[in-house]
């Protein structure tokens, strides 16, 4: 979109020539809300890393709009854009994308399949690049590059008092509500970010001061990262 000027890039702190893009994609807003104050935000980012992003886009709007109780924007992008988008020459290929991460669970009145957006990569990067593009915006540090942000699908009770020490940055309650704090300790963790899409699906965020920092504390165990590190 827009006109091309040679600027620093948000996301990866070159200069290059940037065009002004969403933080939050377009695609995860419906036609109702497409004029809402926060979803006009834009951030300048260059082409290379807006590339290859648009198709992760959509899948990502699927997955977390797929499971659960939908509320009213989860219903208008279902009736829409979404069914829509099924019925497009890559149709076949997007529902496939979407049953491959569909485990189904036994229950006694039979199966039920749950969706699992944190076993999909893409899902994942796209969730990195919206904290990425927030850090810029809330005049954190920037550029973070992708190595330095860990996300995950929130499976664990957050204790209230972290809650409460985070920022409320309510963008868009419906579609994207966040918190966010920095982290001031010594151990290489920068900010800590809670990201609720539709109401329903959480992703915890924690930006690293550097590549080494992240990698250092992943050595040592990352998969209780929450726990061990921001817990209590
Ligand atoms: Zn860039």
């Amino acid at each position: 979109m827009g006109k091309r000027r040679a600027a620093r890039c948000a996301l990866c702190g070159e200069v290059r020539l940037v065009t002004k893009e969403h933080v939050v994609p377009r695609g995860l807003y419906p036609q109702s809300k497409a004029d809402s104050r926060f979803q006009r935000i834009v951030i300048p980012t260059c082409a290379t890393c807006n590339n290859g992003t648009s198709d992760d886009d959509v899948h990502f709007r699927n997955v977390v709009t797929i499971a659960g109780d939908q509320n009213s924007s989860v219903t208008e992008l279902w009736e829409g854009p979404i069914t829509r988008s099924f019925g497009k020459v890559d149709g076949r290929r997007r529902a496939q994308d979407l049953l491959a991460l569909m485990s189904p669970i036994e229950q006694e009145t039979g199966e039920r399949y749950m969706i699992y957006p944190a076993r999909d990569p893409r899902v994942l990067r796209i969730v990195r690049k919206i904290v990425r593009g927030l850090s810029y915006r809330h005049g954190l540090r920037w550029p973070v590059s992708d190595e330095e942000v860990f996300v995950d699908v929130l499976k664990t009770q957050i204790p209230e008092n972290l809650i409460e020490s985070l920022e409320v940055a309510h963008a868009e309650p419906d579609i994207l509500d966040y918190r966010y704090g920095r982290i001031e300790d010594t151990t290489g963790l920068e900010s800590g970010w809670l990201l609720r899409f539709y109401e329903r699906t959480v992703f915890i965020g924690i930006v690293f001061e550097s590549v080494e920092a992240y990698r250092g504390l992943q050595s040592a165990g990352a998969s209780n990262i929450f726990e061990t590190e921001l817990g209590g």
